[in-house]
């Protein structure tokens, strides 16, 4: 199945498409995941990233296009894939469409997680604590200043993409402010996908 996971910084797309993927037996592509790689190494395209970022601005479309491009043409995703964090802008989108047809490939779905904004600052604040707590490092654009502008960068940017890939007849929004097990079990239902028990976190 190729699919794409849609919704705003802190929603829970992370967790969810790592489920899905696990599930589907596809790879989980997620392009916060490449670029925050791609700093860490120092690679060109983690030095054009990097401060980017950090502010919450998103990184050229080129650039994550290109990306996601090789990722998907890897053999790992031939059967399909999870896309997390892409497309972000209509610009992201039309690119992949295209490259998609020439490949003779389509989209299964798109799936929205539908949360309300308020929810999110507490959300990308908890997960800053826990990894903290964790000894793990926390990522240097969860913090406000940078989550307002990724929020913005959201709203502005990529919610377009809902009615995009609702006239293409590929959306399925999921209320994404319940608890983590009945979000994931809402997606495998839009699906079609049977859930079993080692498919949901707390129980498995
Ligand atoms: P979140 O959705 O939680 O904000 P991600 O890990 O998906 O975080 O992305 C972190 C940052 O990486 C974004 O704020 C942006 O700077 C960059 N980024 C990730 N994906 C894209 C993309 N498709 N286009 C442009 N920038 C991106």
């Amino acid at each position: 199945m190729r699919l794409i996971i849609l919704g705003p910084p802190g929603a829970g797309k992370g967790t969810q498409a790592a489920r899905l993927a696990e599930r589907l037996g596809v790879p989980q592509l997620s392009t916060g995941d490449m670029l925050r790689a791609a700093v860490t190494k120092g690679s060109p395209v983690g030095l054009a990233a990097r401060d980017l970022i950090a502010r919450g601005e998103l990184v050229g479309d080129d650039i994550v296009v290109n990306c996601v491009l090789g990722r998907i043409a890897e053999p790992g995703a031939a059967s399909g894939f999870i896309l997390d964090g892409f497309p972000r802008t209509l610009g992201q989108a039309r690119a992949f469409d295209q490259a998609l047809e020439k490949a003779h490939l389509g989209l299964d779905a798109v799936l929205e997680l539908k949360v309300v904004e308020s929810v999110l600052l507490d959300r990308i604040i908890y997960r800053a604590r826990e990894a903290k707590a964790a000894g793990l490092p926390v990522r240097a654009d969860d913090n406000p200043e940078a989550l307002k502008v990724r929020l913005e960068a959201y709203r502005t940017q990529t919610q377009p993409l809902a009615d995009y890939y609702r006239t293409a007849g590929l959306l399925r929004t999921v209320n994404g402010l319940r608890p983590v097990d009945e979000v994931t079990s809402s997606l495998f239902a839009e699906l079609r996908l049977q859930p079993r028990t080692a498919d949901l976190g707390s129980l498995g």
